[in-house]
């Protein structure tokens, strides 16, 4: 991922997640029976957690990868949790110098979850130092200056590192060989998002109709993050009508308001499927040509905006470049 598909990134969580941080309930929730949908992956992850609890060992390196907003973050402090160790949180851009990656090595104890999010960002010659710290256990650090330094090998504390990834293509295959156990989050459907969306509103205090439960967790994308960042703003607006519990109506009018159509696409969605329909006749068309036509990067399409699009059937990725599907024209009118 390039720089500015990053802040783009950056950009979304942070203002998304402020909102979750300046309320003050915790919508995160803590336990597998707190965390409806990726049934699969949670089921996988329980037994491989009581194994190693049963053996008395630490759970092996886990890779969560998925689009961003689906829990991976959540899933990292839950299996820390059930492990009972303590979890240490950093991420790849973080890790950009060898002696940052090797200074939180060196400070593990056992037991500790490490989590690096947007693990693939580290640069390789930070990576390498990964490669040893989770196969032997070991860390080599470097001590003194000059002609006088030499290494001293470290041994490390029994610990868990999960990485958490956008794109699990974008990873190193050496880093990649390293992980034990590699779980896939998917977009959730709608009625584990509705679980999702009653929760929280549970926790927040407020009862929604079931229509408007439906209708919040249908246009959110598939994605936690964002239905309960809509929930925020459609608890607004019933606060200013006054109308509790929240009704379909008052759900159908924010997400009007803030530009997101009955597919939960936003403008840009539409943008770049307007763009490949008028200017590219449908498609194909290289992601690069699309990206200048948005003045995006094409990483922020490839992270961002098409994942969806191709789970909902209205975008294809052919040898060729995208095309919008039958489906994708019939979503724009034609
Ligand atoms: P990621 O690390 O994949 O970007 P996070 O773990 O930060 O995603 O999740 C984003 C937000 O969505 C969290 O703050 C959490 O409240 C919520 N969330 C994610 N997955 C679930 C889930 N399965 N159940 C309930 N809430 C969830």
């Amino acid at each position: 991922m390039d720089k500015d598909t990053h802040i783009e990134l950056e950009r979304r969580r942070e203002t998304l997640d402020e909102v979750e941080q300046s309320a003050a309930v915790s919508l995160r929730p803590h336990s597998f029976d707190d965390y409806p949908g990726q049934k699969q992956v949670c089921d996988n992850l329980r037994v491989y957690i009581e194994a190693a609890r049963m053996r008395g060992r630490m759970l092996d390196h886990t890779l969560l990868h998925g689009p961003p907003g689906l829990g991976k973050t959540t899933l990292a402090g839950i299996i820390a949790r059930e492990m009972r160790g303590t979890l240490r949180m950093t991420s790849g851009p973080v890790l950009d110098k060898a002696a940052n990656l090797m200074g939180v090595l060196a400070g593990l104890e056992e037991g500790t979850v490490l989590f690096i999010d947007e693990i693939h960002r580290m640069p390789a010659h930070v990576e390498e130092i990964l490669y040893k710290a989770m196969e032997d256990q070991r860390l080599d650090i470097l001590v003194g200056q000059g002609p006088a330094a030499r290494t001293v090998e470290m041994e490390l504390p029994p610990f868990t590192l999960i990485g958490a990834t956008t794109r699990a293509g974008a990873l190193s295959r050496p880093l990649r060989e390293r992980f034990g156990i590699i779980e896939h989050l998917r977009y959730y459907d709608p009625e584990d998002l509705c679980k999702i969306v009653v929760r929280s509103a549970d926790l927040l205090g407020v009862r929604l109709e079931d229509s408007a439960a439906l209708e919040l967790a249908r246009r959110s994308r598939g994605t936690p993050r964002i239905a309960n960042h809509i929930l925020r703003r459609v608890i607004d607006h019933a606060t200013v009508e006054g109308i509790f519990p929240v009704t379909l109506r008052t759900v159908e009018h924010a997400l009007e308001r803030r530009g997101i159509d009955g597919a939960g696409l936003d403008h840009k969605d539409r943008e770049l499927m307007t763009i490949i329909a008028r200017r590219y006749d449908g498609g194909p068309v290289g992601l690069e040509a699309v990206a200048a036509a948005m003045n995006e990067e094409r990483s922020t399409l490839e992270d961002v905006y098409e994942p969806y699009l191709i789970y909902r059937g209205f975008l294809s990725r052919t040898p060729r470049g995208r095309m919008l599907t039958p489906e994708g024209y019939a979503h724009l009118g034609g």
